[in-house]
C-alpha cells in the first residue's frame, strides 16, 4: 500500500458532501461475502452456525463511522469514514467484541478469534481496493496516514442509492463479483478441498476445531 496525499484542507462541507452522496465503499455484499468466505476458510466447516453471522457482522461493522459524515469534522480526520474504524487496531477490539458478546463459548479457539480479526480488517482491505473514496487509516494510532492499494480493481458503490446511480450500482457489483465474489469462491472450495482430503488421509475422521 502507498501513503494517499491529502490535498490542503478544502472546506469540510464541500468534501463530507462526497460522503453522503456519492461512494466510497464497495457494496455491503462485497464486505459480507469476505466476512462469510474467511469464515468458511478458518473454521472448515466445524464451528457453530452463528459463526457465519458473526464474521458476517465483523466485516461490516467498520462502517459504522458513516453517521460522522454528519458532524462536520475536517477533511482527513481520524473520526471520518474510512478512519479509525477501519484501522488494524479497530479490527482487534471488533474481534474482542465478538468473541465476548457472540462467541463466549469458543474463547479458547484462536482459530476462530483470528477468522474474526481477519474478518474485520478485510473491510479495509477492500475498501482500500476500491478506486474512489477516500484512504484508509489502516496503522491509526500509529499513523494518521489514510493507505489505498496500489491496485485498485473495485468500483465504489454509490450509497444512498438512488435511480441516476443505479447503473454506476451495476458496474461497481460487477467488479465486486469478480474481484470480491470469485476469488471467495476459491477460497471456499480450496478449503472444503483441503479438508476432505485430510478426512480421507485419516481414514474418513474429519479434524476437529482446537
Ligand atoms: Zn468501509
Amino acid at each position: 500500500m502507498r501513503p494517499l496525499q491529502f490535498p490542503a484542507a478544502p472546506p469540510a462541507r464541500m468534501l463530507l458532501r462526497p460522503c453522503l452522496t456519492g461512494s466510497a465503499m464497495p457494496s455491503l455484499l462485497g464486505h459480507a461475502a469476505a466476512g462469510l468466505a474467511l469464515n468458511a476458510a478458518f473454521t472448515n466447516g466445524h464451528a457453530p452456525r452463528r459463526t457465519w453471522v458473526v464474521a458476517t457482522l465483523c466485516a461490516l461493522a467498520p462502517d459504522v463511522d458513516w453517521f460522522t459524515a454528519f458532524l462536520h469534522l475536517p477533511y482527513g480526520h481520524a473520526l471520518t469514514h474510512r478512519g479509525v474504524t477501519h484501522s488494524l487496531a479497530a479490527a482487534a477490539l471488533i474481534a474482542i467484541a465478538a468473541m465476548l458478546l457472540g462467541l463466549r463459548t469458543h474463547l479458547r479457539s484462536p482459530r476462530i478469534w483470528l477468522c474474526m480479526f481477519a474478518a474485520a480488517f478485510s473491510h479495509g482491505l477492500l475498501d482500500a481496493c476500491t478506486l474512489g473514496g477516500v484512504g484508509v487509516a489502516a496503522f491509526w494510532p500509529l499513523s494518521h496516514a489514510r493507505y489505498v492499494c496500489v491496485w485498485q480493481p473495485i468500483g465504489v458503490s454509490p450509497i444512498p442509492l438512488s435511480a441516476g446511480l443505479f447503473t454506476r450500482f451495476l458496474a461497481a457489483l460487477w467488479t465486486e463479483a469478480v474481484w470480491i465474489g470469485l476469488p471467495a469462491l476459491l477460497l471456499v472450495t480450496a478449503t472444503r478441498a483441503a479438508r476432505l482430503r485430510a478426512a480421507s488421509r485419516w481414514g474418513g475422521t474429519s479434524l476437529e476445531l482446537p
